[in-house]
Protein backbone atom coordinates (compact mmCIF):
# COMPACT_ATOMS: atom_id res chain seq x y z
CA UNK A 1 0.00 0.00 0.00
CA UNK A 2 1.40 3.77 -0.77
CA UNK A 3 -0.11 6.95 1.31
CA UNK A 4 -2.03 9.26 -1.17
CA UNK A 5 -1.52 12.85 -1.00
CA UNK A 6 -4.59 13.30 1.57
CA UNK A 7 -2.28 10.77 4.01
CA UNK A 8 -4.75 7.82 3.29
CA UNK A 9 -3.98 4.35 1.93
CA UNK A 10 -4.75 3.39 -1.12
CA UNK A 11 -3.94 -0.31 -2.14
CA UNK A 12 -2.53 -0.62 -5.93
CA UNK A 13 -3.54 -4.30 -7.57
CA UNK A 14 -0.69 -5.77 -9.22
CA UNK A 15 -2.78 -5.87 -12.70
CA UNK A 16 -2.80 -1.64 -12.03
CA UNK A 17 0.13 -1.59 -11.86
CA UNK A 18 0.65 -3.09 -15.37
CA UNK A 19 -1.74 -0.67 -16.07
CA UNK A 20 -0.04 2.43 -15.29
CA UNK A 21 3.23 1.32 -17.01
CA UNK A 22 1.40 -0.01 -19.73
CA UNK A 23 -0.08 3.75 -20.40
CA UNK A 24 3.11 5.07 -19.52
CA UNK A 25 4.67 3.84 -22.43
CA UNK A 26 1.76 3.86 -24.68
CA UNK A 27 2.15 7.80 -23.51
CA UNK A 28 6.29 7.80 -24.49
CA UNK A 29 5.21 6.17 -27.58
CA UNK A 30 2.89 8.30 -28.53
CA UNK A 31 5.20 11.40 -27.68
CA UNK A 32 7.58 10.11 -30.49
CA UNK A 33 4.79 9.36 -32.79
CA UNK A 34 4.48 12.30 -35.14
CA UNK A 35 8.29 12.82 -35.65
CA UNK A 36 9.12 9.42 -36.18
CA UNK A 37 6.34 9.70 -39.06
CA UNK A 38 3.85 6.81 -37.96
CA UNK A 39 0.63 8.73 -38.34
CA UNK A 40 -0.93 8.77 -41.61
CA UNK A 41 -4.32 9.94 -42.96
CA UNK A 42 -6.53 7.81 -44.31
CA UNK A 43 -9.50 8.89 -46.24
CA UNK A 44 -13.34 8.16 -46.63
CA UNK A 45 -15.27 9.67 -49.30
CA UNK A 46 -18.72 11.67 -48.66
CA UNK A 47 -21.26 10.99 -51.32
CA UNK A 48 -24.22 13.47 -52.86
CA UNK A 49 -26.96 11.34 -52.74
CA UNK A 50 -28.89 12.56 -55.24
CA UNK A 51 -26.13 11.74 -57.75
CA UNK A 52 -23.83 9.24 -56.33
CA UNK A 53 -20.82 11.50 -56.87
CA UNK A 54 -18.28 12.01 -54.34
CA UNK A 55 -18.54 15.42 -52.49
CA UNK A 56 -15.17 15.13 -50.44
CA UNK A 57 -13.51 13.21 -48.31
CA UNK A 58 -13.40 12.76 -44.20
CA UNK A 59 -9.65 12.57 -43.07
CA UNK A 60 -9.20 9.93 -40.79
CA UNK A 61 -6.24 9.64 -38.34
CA UNK A 62 -4.22 6.87 -38.47
CA UNK A 63 -1.98 5.22 -36.33
CA UNK A 64 0.54 2.62 -37.28
CA UNK A 65 3.05 1.40 -34.37
CA UNK A 66 6.61 -0.04 -34.93
CA UNK A 67 5.40 -3.34 -32.17
CA UNK A 68 2.21 -3.39 -31.87
CA UNK A 69 0.63 -2.52 -35.26
CA UNK A 70 -2.44 -0.23 -36.42
CA UNK A 71 -3.77 1.19 -33.42
CA UNK A 72 -7.16 2.78 -33.60
CA UNK A 73 -7.59 6.61 -32.76
CA UNK A 74 -10.62 5.30 -29.95
CA UNK A 75 -7.37 3.56 -28.30
CA UNK A 76 -4.71 7.11 -27.97
CA UNK A 77 -6.85 10.27 -29.36
CA UNK A 78 -8.45 9.97 -25.21
CA UNK A 79 -4.88 9.75 -23.90
CA UNK A 80 -3.38 12.37 -26.52
CA UNK A 81 -6.12 14.82 -25.21
CA UNK A 82 -5.01 14.27 -21.73
CA UNK A 83 -1.32 15.08 -22.53
CA UNK A 84 -2.07 17.54 -24.53
CA UNK A 85 -0.24 15.73 -27.09
CA UNK A 86 -3.55 16.09 -29.44
CA UNK A 87 -2.32 19.73 -30.48
CA UNK A 88 0.71 18.32 -32.13
CA UNK A 89 -1.20 15.15 -33.55
CA UNK A 90 -4.10 17.63 -34.56
CA UNK A 91 -1.42 20.33 -36.61
CA UNK A 92 -0.39 16.78 -38.47
CA UNK A 93 -3.81 15.85 -39.66
CA UNK A 94 -5.10 19.53 -40.65
CA UNK A 95 -1.79 20.52 -42.33
CA UNK A 96 -1.63 16.97 -43.93
CA UNK A 97 -5.24 16.83 -45.02
CA UNK A 98 -4.89 20.46 -46.35
CA UNK A 99 -1.99 19.56 -48.75
CA UNK A 100 -3.58 16.52 -49.92
CA UNK A 101 -6.86 18.29 -50.36
CA UNK A 102 -5.36 20.85 -52.76
CA UNK A 103 -4.45 17.94 -55.14
CA UNK A 104 -7.82 17.04 -55.67
CA UNK A 105 -10.43 18.75 -57.79
CA UNK A 106 -11.71 21.83 -56.99
CA UNK A 107 -15.19 20.98 -56.53
CA UNK A 108 -14.45 18.37 -53.76
CA UNK A 109 -14.19 18.80 -49.56
CA UNK A 110 -12.05 17.70 -46.94
CA UNK A 111 -13.51 17.02 -43.47
CA UNK A 112 -11.18 17.13 -40.27
CA UNK A 113 -11.94 16.15 -36.88
CA UNK A 114 -11.21 18.56 -34.36
CA UNK A 115 -11.03 17.32 -30.44
CA UNK A 116 -12.63 19.41 -27.52
CA UNK A 117 -9.22 19.48 -25.48
CA UNK A 118 -8.05 21.46 -28.72
CA UNK A 119 -10.18 24.47 -27.89
CA UNK A 120 -8.39 24.58 -24.60
CA UNK A 121 -6.49 27.84 -25.72
CA UNK A 122 -7.09 30.04 -29.18
CA UNK A 123 -3.97 28.13 -30.42
CA UNK A 124 -6.92 25.88 -33.06
CA UNK A 125 -7.68 29.00 -34.93
CA UNK A 126 -3.74 29.64 -35.71
CA UNK A 127 -3.35 26.04 -36.43
CA UNK A 128 -6.49 26.03 -39.17
CA UNK A 129 -4.79 29.29 -40.69
CA UNK A 130 -1.60 27.72 -40.88
CA UNK A 131 -2.66 24.80 -42.69
CA UNK A 132 -4.76 26.79 -45.40
CA UNK A 133 -1.59 29.04 -45.34
CA UNK A 134 0.80 26.81 -45.89
CA UNK A 135 -1.37 24.50 -48.22
CA UNK A 136 -2.98 27.02 -50.10
CA UNK A 137 -6.37 25.35 -50.03
CA UNK A 138 -9.51 27.47 -50.71
CA UNK A 139 -11.38 27.63 -47.00
CA UNK A 140 -14.28 27.27 -48.25
CA UNK A 141 -12.87 23.38 -48.93
CA UNK A 142 -12.89 22.75 -45.31
CA UNK A 143 -15.21 21.16 -43.03
CA UNK A 144 -14.49 20.65 -39.49
CA UNK A 145 -16.06 18.09 -37.67
CA UNK A 146 -16.65 19.07 -33.86
CA UNK A 147 -19.03 16.79 -31.14
CA UNK A 148 -21.38 18.79 -28.67
CA UNK A 149 -19.28 17.27 -25.75
CA UNK A 150 -17.26 20.55 -27.02
CA UNK A 151 -20.04 23.06 -26.47
CA UNK A 152 -20.69 21.68 -23.54
CA UNK A 153 -17.46 21.79 -21.50
CA UNK A 154 -16.31 25.63 -22.50
CA UNK A 155 -19.33 27.43 -24.10
CA UNK A 156 -17.50 30.52 -24.44
CA UNK A 157 -14.20 30.19 -26.00
CA UNK A 158 -15.42 27.45 -27.92
CA UNK A 159 -18.03 29.61 -29.36
CA UNK A 160 -15.68 32.61 -29.83
CA UNK A 161 -13.29 30.50 -32.03
CA UNK A 162 -16.21 28.67 -33.43
CA UNK A 163 -16.94 32.33 -35.19
CA UNK A 164 -14.11 33.31 -35.82
CA UNK A 165 -13.15 30.01 -38.13
CA UNK A 166 -16.74 30.61 -39.99
CA UNK A 167 -15.32 33.96 -40.73
CA UNK A 168 -12.57 32.42 -42.42
CA UNK A 169 -14.99 30.86 -44.36
CA UNK A 170 -14.60 27.26 -43.56
CA UNK A 171 -17.22 24.88 -42.59
CA UNK A 172 -18.43 23.37 -39.08
CA UNK A 173 -20.16 20.29 -39.05
CA UNK A 174 -22.18 18.67 -36.07
CA UNK A 175 -20.48 15.27 -35.50
CA UNK A 176 -22.45 12.22 -34.01
CA UNK A 177 -25.88 14.48 -33.44
CA UNK A 178 -28.07 13.09 -31.40
CA UNK A 179 -26.23 11.62 -29.25
CA UNK A 180 -25.76 13.98 -27.04
CA UNK A 181 -27.67 15.71 -24.26
CA UNK A 182 -29.35 19.16 -25.58
CA UNK A 183 -28.33 19.08 -29.31
CA UNK A 184 -31.01 21.19 -29.95
CA UNK A 185 -30.33 23.85 -28.53
CA UNK A 186 -26.84 23.76 -29.31
CA UNK A 187 -27.64 24.29 -33.28
CA UNK A 188 -29.25 27.47 -32.74
CA UNK A 189 -26.34 29.12 -30.75
CA UNK A 190 -23.64 28.00 -32.87
CA UNK A 191 -22.59 28.14 -36.34
CA UNK A 192 -22.84 25.07 -38.02
CA UNK A 193 -23.12 24.50 -41.50
CA UNK A 194 -23.90 20.76 -41.82
CA UNK A 195 -25.33 18.44 -39.12
CA UNK A 196 -24.21 14.64 -39.33
CA UNK A 197 -26.31 11.99 -38.14
CA UNK A 198 -24.66 9.43 -35.90
CA UNK A 199 -24.34 6.33 -36.98
CA UNK A 200 -26.26 4.26 -34.60
CA UNK A 201 -29.26 5.51 -35.70
CA UNK A 202 -28.50 4.99 -39.29
CA UNK A 203 -27.52 1.04 -39.03
CA UNK A 204 -30.47 -0.99 -39.42
CA UNK A 205 -31.78 2.37 -40.21
CA UNK A 206 -34.54 0.30 -42.89
CA UNK A 207 -35.96 -2.17 -39.82
CA UNK A 208 -36.40 0.32 -36.83
CA UNK A 209 -39.51 2.14 -37.03
CA UNK A 210 -37.95 4.62 -34.22
CA UNK A 211 -34.65 5.56 -36.34
CA UNK A 212 -36.43 5.98 -39.01
CA UNK A 213 -38.83 8.74 -37.36
CA UNK A 214 -35.45 10.13 -35.83
CA UNK A 215 -33.37 10.37 -39.32
CA UNK A 216 -36.77 12.25 -40.64
CA UNK A 217 -36.52 14.55 -37.44
CA UNK A 218 -33.47 15.76 -38.40
CA UNK A 219 -33.48 16.05 -42.07
CA UNK A 220 -36.41 18.32 -41.36
CA UNK A 221 -34.72 20.33 -38.77
CA UNK A 222 -31.37 20.35 -41.17
CA UNK A 223 -33.89 21.87 -44.30
CA UNK A 224 -35.70 24.23 -42.22
CA UNK A 225 -32.43 25.53 -40.44
CA UNK A 226 -30.67 26.05 -43.69
CA UNK A 227 -27.67 22.84 -42.51
CA UNK A 228 -26.66 20.07 -44.98
CA UNK A 229 -27.67 16.76 -43.67
CA UNK A 230 -25.07 14.04 -43.75
CA UNK A 231 -25.82 10.49 -42.98
CA UNK A 232 -22.47 8.33 -41.42
CA UNK A 233 -22.14 4.73 -41.02
CA UNK A 234 -24.32 3.46 -43.90
CA UNK A 235 -23.47 0.02 -44.55
CA UNK A 236 -26.45 -1.38 -46.74
CA UNK A 237 -28.34 -0.59 -49.52
CA UNK A 238 -31.84 -0.34 -47.74
CA UNK A 239 -30.64 2.20 -45.02
CA UNK A 240 -29.25 4.20 -48.32
CA UNK A 241 -33.02 3.88 -50.08
CA UNK A 242 -34.57 5.06 -47.07
CA UNK A 243 -32.21 8.14 -46.77
CA UNK A 244 -32.27 9.01 -50.25
CA UNK A 245 -36.63 8.89 -49.99
CA UNK A 246 -36.33 11.94 -46.80
CA UNK A 247 -34.08 13.74 -48.77
CA UNK A 248 -30.69 13.18 -46.94
CA UNK A 249 -28.15 15.36 -48.67
CA UNK A 250 -24.90 13.28 -47.95
CA UNK A 251 -23.84 10.01 -47.05
CA UNK A 252 -20.79 8.36 -45.99
CA UNK A 253 -20.23 4.60 -44.95
CA UNK A 254 -18.74 1.17 -45.99
CA UNK A 255 -21.12 0.84 -48.48
CA UNK A 256 -19.69 3.79 -50.47
CA UNK A 257 -16.24 2.71 -49.36
CA UNK A 258 -14.33 2.39 -46.08
CA UNK A 259 -11.45 4.74 -45.37
CA UNK A 260 -8.23 4.24 -47.31
CA UNK A 261 -4.68 5.23 -47.65
CA UNK A 262 -3.26 8.33 -49.96
CA UNK A 263 -1.78 5.44 -52.04
CA UNK A 264 -5.39 4.54 -53.08
CA UNK A 265 -6.64 8.04 -53.52
CA UNK A 266 -6.39 7.85 -57.70
CA UNK A 267 -8.77 4.78 -57.54
CA UNK A 268 -11.22 6.47 -55.27
CA UNK A 269 -10.91 9.51 -57.61
CA UNK A 270 -11.38 8.08 -60.57
CA UNK A 271 -14.68 6.04 -59.59
CA UNK A 272 -15.95 10.04 -59.25
CA UNK A 273 -15.06 11.57 -62.56
CA UNK A 274 -15.10 15.66 -61.54
CA UNK A 275 -18.30 17.24 -62.79
P1 LIG B 1 -16.01 9.70 -36.16
O1 LIG B 1 -15.52 11.08 -36.40
O2 LIG B 1 -17.44 9.53 -35.81
O3 LIG B 1 -15.62 8.90 -37.49
C1 LIG B 1 -16.41 7.90 -38.07
C2 LIG B 1 -15.92 6.53 -37.70
O4 LIG B 1 -16.82 5.58 -38.25
C3 LIG B 1 -14.53 6.19 -38.27
O5 LIG B 1 -13.89 5.31 -37.34
C4 LIG B 1 -14.91 5.41 -39.54
O6 LIG B 1 -13.90 4.54 -39.99
C5 LIG B 1 -16.12 4.67 -39.05
N1 LIG B 1 -17.01 4.27 -40.14
C6 LIG B 1 -17.14 4.81 -41.37
N2 LIG B 1 -18.09 4.20 -42.10
C7 LIG B 1 -18.59 3.23 -41.31
C8 LIG B 1 -19.62 2.24 -41.48
O7 LIG B 1 -20.26 2.13 -42.53
N3 LIG B 1 -19.86 1.42 -40.42
C9 LIG B 1 -19.17 1.52 -39.25
N4 LIG B 1 -19.47 0.68 -38.27
N5 LIG B 1 -18.21 2.44 -39.04
C10 LIG B 1 -17.92 3.28 -40.06
P2 LIG B 1 -12.36 5.50 -36.95
O8 LIG B 1 -11.57 5.88 -38.15
O9 LIG B 1 -11.94 4.30 -36.17
O10 LIG B 1 -12.40 6.76 -35.98
C11 LIG B 1 -13.05 6.69 -34.75
C12 LIG B 1 -13.14 8.04 -34.10
O11 LIG B 1 -11.83 8.54 -33.78
C13 LIG B 1 -13.75 9.10 -35.01
O12 LIG B 1 -15.16 8.99 -34.99
C14 LIG B 1 -13.23 10.36 -34.34
O13 LIG B 1 -14.02 10.67 -33.22
C15 LIG B 1 -11.86 9.93 -33.87
N6 LIG B 1 -10.86 10.41 -34.84
C16 LIG B 1 -10.42 9.84 -35.99
N7 LIG B 1 -9.49 10.61 -36.60
C17 LIG B 1 -9.35 11.72 -35.82
C18 LIG B 1 -8.54 12.91 -35.90
O14 LIG B 1 -7.77 13.15 -36.84
N8 LIG B 1 -8.66 13.81 -34.86
C19 LIG B 1 -9.53 13.61 -33.82
N9 LIG B 1 -9.59 14.55 -32.86
N10 LIG B 1 -10.29 12.52 -33.73
C20 LIG B 1 -10.22 11.57 -34.71
CA1 LIG C 1 -16.15 12.66 -37.77
CA1 LIG D 1 -19.29 10.66 -36.32
CA1 LIG E 1 -17.79 9.45 -33.02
Amino acid sequence: AKADGRGSFRHFEPGMDAQMLERQRLELDLRMAVEKGEFSVHYQPLVNLEDQKVSGFEALLRWSHPVRGNIPPADFIPLAEETGLIDAIGRFVLEQACRDAVTWPDHMKVAVNLSPAQFRTTEVLATVVRALDLSGLRPARLDLEITESLLMDRSDGALQTLKALRELGVGISMDDFGTGYSSLSYLRSFPFTKIKIDKSFVKDLHASADSQAIVRAIVGLGRSMGMKVIAEGIENADDLDFLMQEGCAEGQGYLFSKPRPVSEMAELLESSPAQ
